[in-house]
């Protein structure tokens, strides 16, 4: 894939990046290596004023960053300007809990026959960041965020078609104050991705993207015995039960469903909705994702915008057309519209069986599959029938339903009676095909740390 900034709403190329060479990969991943060690030496308070900076830039700059995001991959000016307030967040929130999170933790010493014994969390090195296109500041955030804080420098591989984001992100830290080498950005393809694995002075790597891509580097990395953290796709449940607030349940589904155009992992892609309510809520929903406006991402109004790449409009485009054509019903939406653009309109599709690829597949586009469940312990099988396992959502109102669905729901997180969202205080990962480690939190942030067991005699 050329690295280049290609408007999705019009089809054209605005920019294009020759891919670094060997040369300037060596130079950076020397200025990495060198400012682990910078780092080390600094203290927590001066790396927290470093983010809090960060903080202001972007909260000064919100409204050209969010442009550039919007030119790049296509997603609605105001969701653009959302992302980059809640990056600015998670910079502050790391910057004033890392120490906390991070403190040495003490063990019960007399039980290891030690005077006193504890757990050090200390830097690992540079980490090697394979990112995605579709929140490009908020990926590369909660990663960066609390790894600059542990003291690991950060080598983001941004997706090919976000270069100039990635660019961005490059210079903001640098600007906010951390040392030279702190944070940089590789314009390389993924093809280069293994070579730069391998390399001794990259130490571990984290990816968020597609299932395969999370296979990709995982293998590579761990021929190098290097750790990784994966957050990869999700297919997840939105469960409706006959006790739910339906007008709140419907309002949060259109809006899960088609954040950032329908592309987010952890957007809620199957609508299993209870046989009791299940026709007021089809109603409602279909009317309420036909109403949505497609259009200019750059215009205010506009509530979907075009798919990122031409390939992402395609996939979802041949995602539905197989289940139609073997005989799933299309209540609004469906057709790939005339003009330029990659653009997909908001789309509902019941009477999906098993052998159709939006059973088993990510749908990653504004596209909601609609099942009927004829009961609470079929609207349950229903939700786990998915290799994937990233966020998922119920709507009830009866506390013994509520308790079943938090335990029994196979995903990394569980979200009742509201949207499945990433916070910063809260884990963020998933399970099965969508892959293991923690972003966020207490837990996030010692994803690539060294627990050091101290035990003093
Ligand atoms: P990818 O997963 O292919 O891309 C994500 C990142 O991984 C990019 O930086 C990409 O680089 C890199 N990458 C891709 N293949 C490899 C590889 N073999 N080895 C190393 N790095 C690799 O996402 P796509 O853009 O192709 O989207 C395809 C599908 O992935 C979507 O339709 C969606 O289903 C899913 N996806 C899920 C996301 C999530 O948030 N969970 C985010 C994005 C996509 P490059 O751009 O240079 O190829």
């Amino acid at each position: 894939m050329a690295i280049a900034t290609t408007n999705p709403a019009t089809g054209e190329m605005l920019k294009s990046f020759d891919p670094m060479g060997e040369k300037q990969i060596e130079r950076i991943l020397a200025d990495a290596a060198a400012a682990a060690v910078t780092l080390r030496a600094t203290s927590f308070d001066e790396r927290a004023a470093w983010l809090r900076e960060a903080a202001l830039l972007l909260e000064g700059e919100v409204v050209e960053v969010a442009r550039l995001v919007t030119m790049e991959m296509g997603k609605p000016i105001g969701e653009a300007k959302a992302e980059v307030t809640k990056c600015a967040a998670a910079c502050r929130y790391f910057a004033t809990h890392a120490e906390e999170f991070l403190a040495d933790q003490p063990a019960d010493a007399h039980a290891v026959g030690a005077s006193r014994a504890y757990t050090r969390f200390e830097p690992l090195g540079p980490v090697l960041a394979v990112m995605p296109w579709n929140f490009p500041l908020w990926q590369v955030m909660r990663f960066a965020a609390p790894n600059l804080m542990v003291g690991n420098p950060g080598l983001l591989k941004h997706a090919s078609n976000v270069p100039q984001t990635a660019l961005y992100l490059d210079e903001l830290f640098e600007r906010s104050g951390f040392p030279p080498g702190a944070f940089q950005a590789l314009l390389v393809g993924s093809d280069a991705i293994e070579n730069i694995l391998l390399d001794p002075r990259v130490r571990a790597a984290t990816l968020t993207g597609s299932t395969p891509a999370g296979r990709a580097v995982a293998a590579a990395a761990g021929r190098a015995l290097k750790k990784t953290v994966l957050e990869l796709g999700g297919s997840d449940p939105f469960v409706v039960l006959p006790s739910a607030d339906l007008d709140a349940a419907v309002a949060t589904a259109v809006k899960a469903r088609c954040q950032n155009s329908g592309q987010s992992c952890i957007a809620a892609k199957r609508f299993i909705v209870h046989g009791e309510v299940y026709e007021t809520f089809a109603r409602a929903f279909t009317d309420r994702m036909a109403a949505l406006v497609v259009g200019d991402p750059l215009d205010h109004a506009t509530d979907v915008g075009p798919l990122a790449t031409e390939q992402v409009r395609d996939d979802v485009a041949a995602q539905v057309d197989d289940a139609v054509a073997r005989g799933a019903t299309v209540l609004t939406g469906g057709r790939v519209p005339d003009g330029p653009g990659w653009f997909y309109p908001p789309t509902v599709v019941t009477d999906i069986t098993r052998d159709m690829r939006m059973f088993g597949e990510e749908v990653f586009g504004p596209v909601a599959g609609l099942y009927r469940a004829s009961s609470v312990d079929e609207a349950l099988e229903l939700a786990n029938a998915t290799e994937f396992g990233l966020g998922s959502n119920v709507w009830t109102n009866d506390p013994g339903e509520r308790e079943r669905f938090v335990n029994g729901l196979d995903a990394g997180q569980v979200f009742v009676n509201g949207m499945t969202t990433s916070y910063p205080a809260l884990p963020f990962g998933g399970v099965g095909d969508s892959g293991y480690g923690r972003e966020l939190s207490s837990l996030g942030i010692r994803e690539f740390c060294n627990a050091k067991a101290v035990w003093i005699g």
